[in-house]
């Protein structure tokens, strides 16, 4: 999970059955209780769905505030990606509906930062 998260991209594991995408390991289908994956990698791109404003940090990671948790929804699919944005300070710094994505994995966990490069809509 974290070498694809740097490539900036995300492991999933498809159901064979109905389709229906997980991001963590499973033992069944969340949707249909079947019992067989396959693994799909999606591009980690998307928008914010929501986020919350990090400003007393946990110890150990004061040297990264100003941040936020993040959730990003992928593109193409109905999955949330939870993971950090640097140097976001008020909310006007990041409108939900942001178009990001994916870009590395550190102590944290995920690294999500604004795609500028993307301009279609979400
Ligand atoms: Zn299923």
């Amino acid at each position: 999970m974290i070498n694809y998260a740097r490539e900036g991209k995300m492991l999933t594991h498809k159901c064979t059955k109905c389709g229906r995408l997980h991001l963590s390991t499973v033992y069944f289908c969340q949707g249909c209780g079947a019992k067989g994956f396959e693994p799909i990698v999606l591009e980690g791109r998307g928008s914010i769905a929501t986020y919350t404003i990090i400003t007393v940090p946990p110890a150990g990671f004061e040297g990264y505030t100003p941040y936020a948790f993040v959730v990003l929804r992928l593109d193409d699919s109905e999955l949330r990606i939870s993971g950090f944005m640097a140097d976001i300070t008020t909310p006007a710094d990041l409108p939900v509906g942001t178009r990001a994505k994916i870009t590395g994995f550190d102590e944290r966990g995920i690294v999500i930062s604004k795609d500028a490069s993307d301009n279609s809509a979400s």
